[in-house]
């Protein structure tokens, strides 16, 4: 049985709880042992599929097809350990469960109730594949004093007090603001957050404490002491300049240490940080930098593109140089010329998107890429707009559109290069879709498998002709076009193995112009940077020498 870690937050939101999380789980198995991270959000959405990446920023797709809290990129990221379904859960979809339950008469005539239903269900939820590891760590969202997020520390604090003693333990992560009229870290918000934790029953072990300066002694000596943590179970992290730091950050700090202390294991096993010693060299040591234009939608946001903008830094770490982003609001080239923006990027990627504002200037910018001859990646969407790019100023099919676009005119008013997919196969199975379904989680979603064509530029780049990667999406390009597309250079150099539903589409006569309809960037890493955006970066490379 594994041992857990709950993590916990105080004082204020978006204190890097996650990445805290992330990095200690890097950094346990950089002690040898396994593990596996785990997010509760108290929300009630049943996933964050349905939300406006606005609210909650990207949407985390697994291999097994469940859309998931951003959080789960992080741990992804940071450890390799591909997160599953059963790696997230919200409200939603434990008062869901509880429901169905109690339709079906599972509760046998009793009262269903927060505590034990609700709890019980979180609990169940809490020790799925906990034989398969040593440790799982437990995020939960939100800041301690949420109502909603009460259910779920009550859940860990019976969870804490039904195992064996010493298999679980509590860190809690908080804000040291720093007053500069008083030139002070004040440790008061800590105290009542632990304070807060205590009245629900929950003693943290662990103390992280975000703080722009340098904690004196004096003041962890206060917070051990009001807070009842040990003096070295207080851990301070500051800001960094890159995320990839926070492992070593953390462990210079003492945080791996603090936490098998807490669970009593000595004598700990030595670390080997060698993978994050060489990831902090080539975040901190570039030789060079390349700009490269994410032409997209929710560009205010940018943990709306979170996953994208790390595969592009893995890139940047895999060829040697900086990936400097500039995001760019697609819509303004329905009124500007994309060339007066896009010059002099060393590279165009359009990513993922639905709904049809701005997507006339994704085609637009796909268009400046394909004849500049700029490197281009194109992400689902980024790929179904070069599509329908080369379907109208190549194939000469001006009225090439996406189905996504216009439901209602029906086939006669445009050609729909891009489709509604109605029906597909996963493992074996038969999957049908109408468009009056539900939004959330009816997309084609997680894993599938795609054969490359011998001899074309994304077979070299993989160096290999199966892939799996991961998919979110309703619409497909139409293979009744392939030919007409082929003829005029545009390739389908991927396919289902099927042999029915595009996967990838390339330029041959172009340096570098990829369009995928899966996401890449959700399965690369830093230490292992994904080699469709490894390769995409050495273009813009190649190309920042031309221009
Ligand atoms: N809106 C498009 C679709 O549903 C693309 C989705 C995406 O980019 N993830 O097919």
């Amino acid at each position: 049985m594994a041992r857990y870690v709950f993590i916990t937050g105080g004082v204020v939101s978006s204190l890097g709880k996650g990445l805290a999380s992330a990095a200690l789980g890097a950094l346990l198995q950089a002690r040898g042992f396994s593990v596996r991270l785990r997010k509760l959000d108290p929300y009630l959405n049943v996933d964050p599929g349905t939300m406006s990446p606005f609210e909650h920023g990207e949407v985390f797709v697994t291999d097994d097809g469940a859309e998931t809290d951003l959080d789960l990129g992080h741990y992804e990221r940071f450890t390799g350990v591909a997160a599953r379904s059963t790696d997230s859960v919200s409200s939603g979809r434990i008062y869901s469960s509880v429901l169905e339950k109690e339709r079906r008469g599972d509760y046998l005539g009793k009262t269903i109730q927060v505590i034990p239903h609700v709890t019980n269900e979180i609990k169940d939820f809490l020790t799925i594949g906990a034989d398969e590891v040593d440790f799982m760590l437990c995020e939960i969202g939100g800041t301690v004093g949420d109502i909603e997020g009460l259910p779920f520390f009550e859940a860990i604090r019976q969870f804490g007090q039904e195992r064996p003693r010493g298999q679980c333990i509590f860190m809690h992560l908080t804000l040291l603001p720093w007053i500069a009229a008083s030139g002070e870290l004040k440790t008061k918000p800590t105290q009542h957050s632990v304070k807060e934790l205590r009245s629900i029953g929950i003693a943290p072990d662990v103390l992280v404490c975000r703080s722009e300066r340098p904690i004196p002694e004096k003041e962890r000596e206060k917070l051990a002491l009001f807070c009842n943590v040990r003096p070295d179970s207080v851990i301070a992290a500051y800001d960094l300049k890159s995320i990839y730091e926070a492992p070593l950050a953390y462990h210079r700090e003492g945080l791996d240490q603090a936490v098998l202390d807490a669970f009593g294991i000595s004598p700990a096993p030595k670390p080997n940080l060698a993978r994050w010693e060489d990831v902090a060299d080539r975040i901190f040591n570039p030789e060079g930098e390349v700009r490269v234009a994410i032409v997209g939608k929710y560009t205010q946001l940018e943990d709306a593109y979170k996953s994208i903008a790390e595969a592009l830094t893995h890139g940047g770490m895999a060829n040697r140089v900086r990936v400097r982003i500039e995001w760019v609001d697609a819509e303004r080239f329905e009124t500007e010329d994309p060339a007066r923006v896009l010059e002099g990027f060393h590279a165009i990627l359009v990513p993922g998107g639905f709904g049809e504002r701005g997507t006339e200037g994704k085609i637009s910018a796909a268009r400046f890429a394909r004849e500049r001859k700029v490197p281009y990646l194109g992400i689902c969407l980024g790929m179904q707009m070069a599509v329908i790019e080369a379907a109208r100023n190549l194939a000469g099919m001006p009225r090439a559109g996406s189905q996504e676009f216009d439901h209602e005119a029906g086939e006669e008013r445009f050609e729909p290069v891009i489709f509604h997919l109605r029906e597909w196969i996963k493992d074996n199975q038969k999957i049908a879709r109408d468009v009056l379904d539900d939004k959330g989680g009816t997309m084609r979603l997680g894993a599938y498998t795609a054969l490359l064509t011998e001899g074309s530029r994304v077979a070299e780049v993989y160096g290999t002709h199966r892939i799996e990667e991961r998919h979110r999406h309703r619409y497909e390009v139409d293979i009744k076009y392939r030919e007409a597309l082929e003829a005029h250079g545009l390739c389908f150099s991927g396919m289902s193995p099927d042999g029915r539903l595009p996967e990838i589409v390339e330029v041959r006569d172009h340096p570098w112009f990829i369009g995928v309809q899966f996401h890449p960037e959700l399965k690369s890493k830093p230490f292992a940077p994904h080699p469709l955006f490894a390769d995409f970066v050495r273009a813009a490379k190649e190309m920042s020498r031309l221009v």
